[in-house]
Order: structure tokens, then sequence, then C-alpha cells
């Protein structure tokens, strides 16, 4: 099976493309991951990428690209994989078909978690962790059980990451609605599409998911 999961960050893409891993035997293909693995070679492109995420910036399609098939060409991909964060543009999808027809492959599914932007707001700007141990805390959902006291370690120093802060956020939310919203109608019109909501916990999200990919949905 081949699948795409599309979706706004702080959806749960990665998640639940974690949990399809165990469900359905795919493997996940996060274009976060790749890019870190790409960026401690250390080769040239790994620098090039380096400099160009730490301004900030999206890798250029022929990049994206490049690595997705490489990886797609590894064999614990052979029993379908499951891309998370890929495509983004208009441009990348219609790479990605070319790719996948020059493997022999085709894609099977495309999910899209579909959440509300001033949810996903709120999800994102209230995460904060423990600097010392890494324990994951957010302002809404889950607070320390003592104020200002870290529950697995003790420690009184959290920190939130800049790229949580709410400008950045909608920045980023902005980018998908601009860029990656505009691919749904591509799959849509060949009948490969399906959306669930994203709002819903995650069992409930997961559940959803499976409905989505069962056979004769
Ligand atoms: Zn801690």
């Amino acid at each position: 099976m081949i699948m795409i999961l599309i979706g706004p960050p702080g959806a749960g893409k990665g998640t639940q493309a974690k949990r399809m891993e165990d469900v359905f035997g795919v493997v996940q293909l996060s274009t976060g991951a790749l890019l870190r693995e790409l960026i401690a070679s250390k080769s040239e492109l790994g620098l090039k990428a380096k400099t160009l995420v730490e301004a900030g910036n999206l890798m250029p399609d022929d990049v994206m690209v490049a690595l997705v098939s490489d990886r797609i060409d590894q064999p614990d991909c052979a029993s379908g994989f499951i891309l998370d964060g890929f495509p983004r543009t208009i441009v990348q999808a219609e790479a990605l078909d070319v790719l996948l027809r020059e493997k022999g492959l085709s894609l099977d599914h495309v999910i899209e978690i579909k959440i509300d932007v001033d949810l996903l707001v709120e999800r994102l700007t209230g995460r904060f962790e423990c600097g010392e141990c890494g324990e994951g805390y957010h302002d809404s959902y889950k607070q320390p059980k003592l104020e200002g006291v870290c529950d697995r370690c003790g420690s009184n120093d959290f920190i939130r990451r800049a790229d949580d802060e709410e400008d950045r956020v909608r920045t980023r939310l902005g980018f998908y609605h601009q860029e990656t919203r505009p691919i749904l109608p591509y799959y849509r019109a060949r009948g490969i599409l399906k959306s669930i909501d994203g709002s819903k916990d995650l069992d409930d999200v997961t559940r959803q998911m499976k409905e989505a990919l069962s056979p004769g949905q």
C-alpha cells in the first residue's frame, strides 16, 4: 500500500503515520527525518540543506524529490510506505507521479487530516518541555502536577521552541494553506482522496483513518 498523509503542521500526521506502520506493515517516510539524515551526513548537499533549514527556508523541490526517490528504492519500502510531509506543492505532487510510474508503482490512498486553524494555533503555541529531561507539556492539556516543577525529573527549567511562537506558527500554517492545500483537488479528481476530522483525540483519528483505508470504503 502506498499512501500520502496531508495535513497542516500540528495535525498529528507523524503520530498517525507511526500507528499505520503497525497496522498495515508499511514504512513511514517522514521528509523531516530524511532531511535530518541528509544534514547529519555532512555531504555537499547536506551542508546546503543545513544552510537553508537554518535560515527558515524550505528545500528546493528537486532536492526533496531526489531524497524521496532514493528512499523508496530501499528494500524496506517493498511492502509499501506512507509519505508524511511530501508532496508539499503541486510541483512535488506531479514529480511524485512521474517517479512512481518510473518505478512501476502507483498511489493507493491520499488522506487529508482536516483541522481548524485556531485549534492548531492553540495546540502548537501551548507546547513546552522540560529543559532537563525533555518531558513534553502543554498550557491547556498537560500542565506539570506541581506548578513549575517537572513531573519526571523535578527540574524547574522549562523551554519553549522558537518554532512554536504564534507568529511563526501562523506563517507555517499560511504556507500550508497557500501551497499544500491546492494539491488536494489534484487527488480528489482521481478519486483517491479521503478527508478525516483531526480535531478529535488521537485514538479517534486513528479509527477514522483505518476506516478510510479499509477496502470497500
Ligand atoms: Zn524533566
